[in-house]
């Protein structure tokens, strides 16, 4: 763990599985591979996959290799949205999700005829460990004529409580579509992101208090520093970040949408606000410009400028190959229960969908036709 670490609880002790606090999941992370090593459980993960029918699902913040290798061999790295949509469409008899817990629950919610597989089963995130399934039914019952829209991440029991489930690359649009039909909102888990939509839609939202310890310790006041000492950056912000970072944001969205702005803008430096697993992604996307990690004040979960999360940290390259070779880690879900969560994520799914064939833009889309309207491709 590195030093200067603050111990941030999110206690649920009723949990079956799962690294409950930040400390405990650094505690079970990996040491680097040597070359050799890493060579030789990547030639594993290559065979195993072809063996087993299987592909390989990974998302944006973890290990660089390990999005390499899902690129590579056909699978995907994308964020929590593509992840679920790919694992769903794709012919693999198993998908070895590398991930958090919940994006394994959604895939295994989605396919669960296919044998869904982690490289850690413990890999969990402070939002889902934030939101009780029992203590949010309470919150429900407490707002019986809102409408409830859950975030991705969380447990597949909080899920079959929702009407909607959003990422953050649809969140806004959906809950703009709500508000028009004139839906008051129960939001959770995320208060940071819950309140950007709020903002940015004037819908009524009533906000669970849940962050993300990743995103929760950027720092306004640092980064308002950092903008000054790079003057001509664009600063890229992930909107689980508090407002006061995402007021100085030139763009706010999805991990997907931040690594779309690196090769859309023609700016060549860019300060970014989200776990620093993406920035192997911007490298490679736009391999020249520069890209800084904003400032996280220096208590975060992780270090002073090297917001990484823990859960994340925790998928190995060991992992996805023990996986695949013993079948550990094995996503068991519930069927009554993911039949349950399925219909939020369904909705999401079709209503991305339809917004697709749309040619009419929501809010977030409009906003960055905007910004990048006159400026042309980079
Ligand atoms: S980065 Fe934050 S939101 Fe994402 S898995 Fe980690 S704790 Fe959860």
């Amino acid at each position: 763990m590195p030093s200067g670490t603050r111990i941030v609880e999110f206690d649920r002790p009723d949990m079956a599985v799962g690294t409950h606090t930040v400390a405990e999941a650094w505690a079970r992370v990996n040491p680097p591979l040597s070359p050799q090593e890493r060579e030789f459980q990547k030639d594993r993960v290559r065979r195993l996959l072809k063996s087993r029918n299987a592909a390989l699902v990974a998302h944006y913040y973890v290990d660089a290799d390990i999005q390499d290798l899902a690129e590579e061999t056909g699978g995907c790295v994308s964020d929590s949205l593509e992840m679920a949509r790919f694992g769903r469409d794709h012919a693999a008899d198993t998908l070895v999700v590398s991930g958090v817990r919940f994006m394994g629950e959604t895939a295994k919610i989605l396919s669960p005829e296919k044998r869904i597989l982690m490289p850690d089963l413990d890999a969990t995130c402070s939002l889902d460990l934030g939101c009780d399934p029992v203590a949010f039914a309470a919150f429900r019952a407490q707002h019986p004529d809102r409408t409830v829209v859950v975030y991705a991440n969380t447990s597949a029991a909080v899920k079959a409580q929702a009407d909607w489930m959003v990422t953050s690359s649809i969140g806004l649009d959906i809950v703009a579509e709500l508000h028009r039909q004139g839906q008051k909102i129960l939001w959770a888990p995320d208060r940071h992101l819950g309140s950007y939509i709020q903002r940015e839609t004037g819908a009524d939202m009533v906000l669970w208090q849940g962050s993300c310890t990743v995103h929760d310790e950027f720092k306004g006041i640092e980064l308002d520093l950092m903008r000054k000492e790079h003057p001509g950056a664009l600063v890229l912000v992930h909107p689980e970040s508090p407002a006061s970072v995402v007021a100085q944001a030139d763009v706010v969205g999805s991990t997907s949408r931040l690594l779309a702005a690196v090769t859309e803008s023609p700016a060549t430096t860019f300060i970014v606000a989200t776990d620093q697993g993406l920035l192997h992604k911007m490298r490679l996307a736009a391999p020249g410009k520069t890209f800084i990690a904003a400032p996280t004040a220096g208590e975060s979960a992780t270090c002073k400028s090297c917001a990484h999360c823990p859960w994340m940290a925790m998928n190995s390259l060991k992992g996805v190959a023990d996986a695949l070779e013993f079948g550990t880690n094995e996503i068991r879900l519930d069927p009554a229960l993911g039949r349950q969560a399925k219909v939020c994520i369904d909705r999401m799914l079709d209503f991305a969908a339809a917004r697709r064939r749309d040619t009419r833009p929501g809010p977030d889309l409009a906003r960055e036709q905007a910004l990048f309207s006159g400026i042309g491709p980079a």
